[in-house]
C-alpha cells in the first residue's frame, strides 16, 4: 500500500501495544515496521497478571506462556483483615512478561511485519506529507503514520509534541522483585483448593500509603512489590524492605532474589490527545494503565487492535483525517472504565482508614466482596461496580460511608 514512503506505519515499542498492533495492522496487508530498542526475548518489570478477557481478545494460543491459572484474588486490610476473592473459576493468568511479549513479537512478525529489534529510536517527525523516525544506529525511516507504542519512557511522545514526561502523581513507582522459592512454597502460600496448580493473586493494602504491596505466583516463584504515586514516597525501597522482611519471617522463606528492579506505570487521564496529525499513541504511551489496579496489558492490547483498525482505513483512503476515530474507538472500549477506576482509586487510597473501612465492609458484606470478585474477573464494568458498592455502603452502612468522603 506504501507510496512514496518506506512504510505504511511505523510502530515504534514492541510491547503488547506495538506487536498487537503490528500483528493486526500486517494482517489486514499494512505495510508495516515495528522497531524495539530492546533485543527479544527482553525483561519488562511487571507482576504478569492478566485478565482473562485478554485470551479472547488475542487470535493465537498462548498457553505456553501461560505460568499459572488464577482463581481471583485474596485482599488483606490494613489491620490484616483477609477479603478471600477467589472463586472455582478462572478468572486470569500468569505471565513472565520476557516469555508472554516475546510471543507477541514473534506473532507480529509471522503476520508480515517487519521487526527491526535492539535499535533505539531517538527521533521521530511528522508533517503533512508523513512521519520519519531516526534510529541510533544512523538510520531514518518513513512511513505514512506513526504508532506510539513506546511505553512511560518513550521517545514518540515527547518528538511530536504530545508531552513532556509524566510529572506530579501522573505516573507510580514500583518496585518488582522476583523471589525463587520453589514450586511447592507458591503453592503453601498462594494456592486455592479448587485445583492443585491454580493460585489467588494477593494483595496488601497497609503496608505503604497511597498504594499496595503485592504477591503473584508464577510457576517456581513469588513477583512481589510495591506501588505509589511517584510523587508521594521518599524512600519506596526502605518501605518494600520493611514489608518483605515481615512477608518472609511469616511465611518462614529465605528466597533466591532473581531480580529486583523498579520502573513507573502511568494513570490514565494526564494524556490529553493521544493523535494528533499523522500519530496515535498506545498503551502506556498514551497512558492507559488503569489507576486502581495498575494493570494496563489489556488496555495496551485493546489499543493495539482499535489502532490497527483505524490506520488501515487511514492508509487505504489516505485521509489521515480518519486517526481521529482511533480515540472515539478506544474511549467506547475501556475510557470509561478508566475513569471510573481514577475516581474509585482517589476514594480508596486516600487514607489508610478509607482502605481499612472499604476492605472490612468487603469483609462484612456478601454484596460488596462477590462485586469486588466480579470486578476482577471482568464480570461487571467499573461503572456497574461503583454503583453497586456505593449504594451497598450508602444504605446499609450510612456513617461509614459518610467518613469515606470526610
Ligand atoms: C512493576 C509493575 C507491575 C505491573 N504489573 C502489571 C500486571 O500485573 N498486570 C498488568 O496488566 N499490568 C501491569 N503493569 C502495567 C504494564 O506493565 C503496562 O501497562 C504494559 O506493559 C503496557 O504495555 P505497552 O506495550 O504499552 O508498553 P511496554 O510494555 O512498556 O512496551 C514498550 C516497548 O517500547 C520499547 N521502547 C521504549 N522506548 C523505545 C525507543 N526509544 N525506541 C524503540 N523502542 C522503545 C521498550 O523496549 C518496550 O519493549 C505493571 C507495571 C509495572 C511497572
Amino acid at each position: 500500500m506504501s507510496s512514496m514512503s518506506d512504510y505504511d506505519v511505523i510502530v515504534v515499542g514492541a510491547g503488547p501495544a506495538g506487536s498487537t498492533m503490528a500483528r493486526q495492522a500486517a494482517k489486514r496487508g499494512v505495510n508495516v515496521l515495528l522497531i524495539d530498542k530492546e533485543k527479544f526475548p527482553r525483561v519488562k518489570p511487571c507482576a504478569g497478571g492478566v485478565i482473562g478477557k485478554v485470551k479472547d481478545m488475542l487470535d493465537f494460543d498462548i498457553s505456553s506462556v501461560i505460568q499459572r491459572d488464577v482463581y481471583g484474588q485474596r485482599f488483606y486490610s490494613p489491620s490484616g483483615l483477609l477479603i478471600d476473592c477467589t472463586r472455582p473459576e478462572v478468572s486470569g493468568f500468569m505471565v513472565m512478561r520476557e516469555e508472554f511479549d516475546h510471543l507477541l513479537f514473534e506473532k507480529a512478525k509471522e503476520a508480515g511485519a517487519k521487526a527491526l529489534d535492539g535499535n533505539r529510536v531517538v527521533n521521530a517527525t511528522q508533517d503533512k506529507e508523513g512521519v520519519a523516525v531516526e534510529t541510533e544506529n544512523g538510520e531514518r525511516f518513513t512511513a505514512e503514520y506513526l504508532v506510539g507504542a513506546d511505553g512511560i519512557n518513550g521517545v514518540v511522545a515527547r518528538s511530536i509534541g504530545f508531552y513532556d514526561g509524566w510529572k506530579g502523581s501522573s505516573a507510580a513507582l514500583c518496585i518488582e522483585v522476583e523471589a525463587e522459592v520453589g514450586k511447592d512454597i507458591v503453592e503453601k502460600i498462594c494456592g486455592v483448593e479448587y485445583d492443585s496448580e491454580g493460585v489467588s493473586i494477593d494483595i496488601y493494602f497497609g503496608p505503604v500509603p497511597y498504594g499496595y504491596a503485592w504477591c503473584f505466583p508464577k510457576r517456581t516463584h513469588l513477583s512481589v512489590g510495591v506501588g505509589v504515586p511517584q510523587d508521594k514516597v521518599s524512600n519506596l525501597k526502605n518501605t518494600f524492605n520493611e514489608w518483605f522482611e515481615e512477608f518472609k519471617k511469616k511465611h518462614e522463606i529465605e528466597p533466591e532474589i532473581l531480580s529486583d528492579l523498579s520502573f513507573r506505570v502511568p494513570y490514565s487521564g494526564a494524556v490529553k490527545r493521544t493523535f494528533m496529525g499523522r500519530t496515535v499513541l498506545l498503551g502506556d504511551a498514551a497512558g492507559f494503565a488503569n489507576p486502581f489496579s495498575a494493570e494496563g496489558i489489556s488496555e495496551a492490547i485493546g489499543s493495539g487492535i482499535i489502532a490497527a483498525q483505524v490506520i488501515e482505513r487511514a492508509v487505504r483512503t489516505k485521509d489521515p483525517k480518519i486517526l481521529k476515530e482511533y480515540e472515539k474507538g478506544w474511549k467506547a472500549a475501556f475510557g470509561e472504565d478508566l475513569s471510573v477506576a481514577k475516581s474509585l482509586a482517589k476514594l480508596m487510597f486516600k487514607n489508610e482508614k478509607n482502605m481499612e473501612t472499604i476492605l472490612s465492609l468487603a469483609h462484612r458484606d456478601p454484596v460488596i466482596s462477590d462485586y469486588m470478585y466480579k470486578l476482577i474477573a471482568g464480570k461487571v464494568s467499573y461503572k456497574q461496580f461503583k454503583s453497586t458498592v456505593i449504594k451497598t455502603i450508602v444504605r446499609k452502612y450510612p456513617r461509614a460511608g459518610l467518613s469515606l468522603y470526610l
